[in-house]
């Protein structure tokens, strides 16, 4: 197989290139899964509450096997993305005798769009505002169901949990982006490490090790507090090995289509630790020292402004709101303080000068601020 560096540069040959941005709907994805469909066995397996159709797609057909589900937060669509660049990649090296081996030995059943209602509103929820995350044990859903049943006809040796997550955490204290985070959740309220979730911790510290060759210090550790209504740890308890991920920021892409990239290899780093076995040879204490996620980041941070007479930090967060089938950010003022220490992924140093709304009225929390005055010139958020 490919060298990671390989990897990356290569990915223009097997990115599906037709899907882009931060929204997917059911109608992207059935477009994509007319052509899968002639290369990978794809079923439906149940449907959404509005009766859309919920389809697995089928790679591999190796003894160990491994259930992943993406956009059960409809609006969560980096790591779909990524599945679908990984089947490209998958049909590109078929003659790859890595590639085949590992396709040998591992089932990977995908889900690749648990909530396509949400999706096509771009709602984390489902269409009757359920968090599906947050009724795993409850089971109440037509989609949860859907899962569930998944999981119990095809017996999985691991779970993927697909996410992504807000631009707000950063991986440990310093000013480091979590471009991706990972959790091998709780199986139970005391966080016993039994064997299955030391597998867990076990193949995120491979793909930790992977990673920080790519996107050094900007892997995190999500909080392993128990909450049985979480898939995640419900399939955990189940006694099934089960990772979450979590797609975040990185440097200056919005649209996630670099963390995309690196889900991809991340994904694929799992799969070939786990139909290698060569995970079982880490030490799972290495787990906890990745850092913990924090939420220590705002998008822009203007420091040493003067807003009212006062000199403050002020902190604008983008929100995400869908026209026209694409998604566009709104910038808000979200706080501002005397000092702020939290990070900016975008920092301005006013330097002491007033801002002002673009209509010349002091600035204020839950402004949107597209522009500002930076003494009394246009100043560009975005
Ligand atoms: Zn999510």
């Amino acid at each position: 197989m490919n060298s990671t560096s390989e990897f990356f540069s290569s990915y223009g040959r097997f990115r599906a290139s037709e899907i882009k941005g931060r929204y997917l709907s059911r109608n992207d994805l059935e477009k994509q899964l007319e052509e899968l469909k002639k290369e990978y066995p794809v079923q439906e397996i149940g449907r959404s509450f509005l009766n859309l159709p919920i389809e697995t797609i089928q790679a591999g057909n190796g003894p160990v096997k491994i259930l992943a589900w993406s956009q059960m937060h409809g609006n969560e669509t980096t790591t779909t993305k990524g599945i679908l660049d990984l089947l490209n990649f998958f049909l590109n090296s078929k003659e790859d005798p890595e590639v085949k081996e590992l396709l040998q030995q591992v089932t990977l059943l995908i889900i690749p769009m648990l909530n396509p209602d949400g999706a096509d509103r771009y709602t984390r929820e489902n269409v009757n505002g359920v968090d599906l995350n947050r009724d795993a044990l409850a089971n109440k859903e037509p989609e949860s169901k859907v899962l569930r049943e998944c999981f119990e006809k095809f017996a999985p040796h691991f779970c993927l949990n697909l996410h992504d997550q807000r631009t707000i955490f950063g991986a440990g204290e310093k000013a480091h982006p979590a471009t991706l985070s990972f959790l091998a959740p709780s199986m139970d309220s005391s966080r016993t490490i039994n064997e299955n979730r030391k597998k867990a911790m076990q193949v995120i510290v491979s793909m930790n090790t992977a990673l920080q060759e790519i996107i050094p210090n900007q892997v995190g550790r999500f909080d392993d507090s128990f909450n049985l209504n979480c898939s995640g740890d419900y399939f955990q308890a189940q006694g099934v090995p089960t990772i979450l991920f979590e797609c975040g920021h990185f440097q200056e892409d919005y649209l996630r289509e670099k963390t995309r990239e690196f889900f991809t290899f991340s994904i694929l780093t799992v799969l070939r630790t786990i139909a290698s076995g060569s995970y079982l040879q880490e030490n799972f204490e290495a787990y906890f020292l990745i850092p913990e996620n924090q939420k220590n980041f705002y998008d822009v941070i203007l420091r040493n402004a003067v807003v009212a007479g006062e000199k403050v930090d002020v902190a604008i967060q983008y929100s995400e709101k869908i026209k026209a089938g694409e998604v566009i950010f709104v910038a808000t003022v979200a706080t501002m303080a005397p000092v702020l220490s939290h990070y900016g992924h975008k920092e301005i140093n006013c330097k002491g000068e007033v801002v002002e709304n673009i209509d010349e009225t002091p600035l204020s929390e839950n402004d949107i601020v597209e522009a500002i005055l930076l003494n009394k010139e246009k100043l560009l958020i975005k």
